[in-house]
């Protein structure tokens, strides 16, 4: 069955590339209402924004949403990826800025609370989304490809220039709670190199050596080092799982990322809905369901994080 939070749960912060304080909470919203958000800023005019892929901007450093007044919300994917990984499938999730807060830069601190609230259980069936035929879309970066699954499944390969992050490979089969165990802590991060360029541009303007594991070389510059060995790959799945969750429902499909990113996944998913033989819509039965990324998820399994 669908699913929503329990109660309102409430976070705040500042957005990593406007540096702005701001407030946001996820709200209990009734089945097939989806995962939609509200700019409780803006009083004139249409200030709800479906976190739907065809809602997306393209945008490289973030995934930001944007509806047909202009009204935006941007870095949504961590939070997405803590709702698709917990399994709500419903909430109306309000915040009074432009970009959801970063906090430390994964998803943990969004599956403790979620968590700690509940996921209510509802009356109407999830639907899924079955990929049926192999998708693949490319850039000059790298490329990213949808194929069949029977749940979701994650193949994904990064390789940065500096050895601190260097060649990293993860498989991962995202049901019996592994997001939470395996994903939900993993930071975003950043080369030192990059640090000005993004600031020259007005990004990366809330980033600190807490929220983003910072790299130079052979060097983890950000106190504490890293969380995983892995971590950076690890981020990069989750972003895939946040972004994937802009499909409007959970897929069953096998999904590779290498060297991918937000825009990658954005045009793969353009790409499945553009291809009416490529996809079946089903409802979803309790060994379907079993299959998701919320089955099996325990808030005993949330890593322990500083
Ligand atoms: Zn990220």
């Amino acid at each position: 069955m669908q699913t929503t939070v329990h109660t309102t749960v409430r976070f705040s912060g500042i957005g990593l590339h406007t540096g702005r304080p701001v407030n946001m909470s996820i709200c209990p919203a009734p089945s097939d209402h989806g995962i939609v958000f509200e700019r409780a800023d803006i009083r004139l005019g249409n200030a709800r924004i479906p976190a739907l892929f065809d809602f997306a901007e393209h945008s490289p450093l973030c995934t930001k949403i944007v509806n047909e007044a202009g009204v935006s919300v941007s870095t949504i994917e961590h939070v997405m990826a803590a709702l698709a990984g917990c399994g709500v499938h419903n909430a109306l999730v309000r915040i009074d800025g432009p970009e959801a807060p970063v906090l430390d830069g994964s998803a943990v601190a969004f599956v403790r609370s979620i968590l700690a609230v509940g996921v209510k259980q509802m009356r109407a069936p999830i639907r899924v989304i079955e990929v049926l035929g192999t998708i693949e879309v490319h850039t000059a970066q790298g490329w990213a490809r949808l194929g069949p699954g029977e749940g979701l499944t994650m193949d994904f390969h990064i390789d940065f220039a500096d050895r601190a992050i260097g060649k990293q490979s993860k498989s991962l089969n995202l049901s019996n709670g592994t997001f939470v165990r395996e994903l939900s802590d993993s930071r975003t991060f950043c080369r030192a190199s990059d640090v000005d360029a993004m600031r020259a541009v007005g990004k990366a303007l809330g980033g600190t050596m807490e929220n983003a594991v910072v790299v130079d070389g052979d060097a983890v510059l950000s106190p504490g080092g890293l969380r995983h060995h892995d971590e950076a790959v690890r981020h990069k799945m989750l972003d895939a799982l946040g972004d994937l969750a802009l499909a409007g429902a959970p897929m069953l499909a096998h999904y590779e990322g290498h060297k991918a990113g937000h825009t990658l996944t954005n045009m793969l998913l353009r790409e499945l809905f553009a291809t009416p033989d490529g996809y079946r819509i089903r409802e979803c039965d309790a060994v379907l369901a079993a299959r998701l990324p919320g089955a099996g998820v325990s808030a005993h399994e949330i890593p322990a994080v500083a």
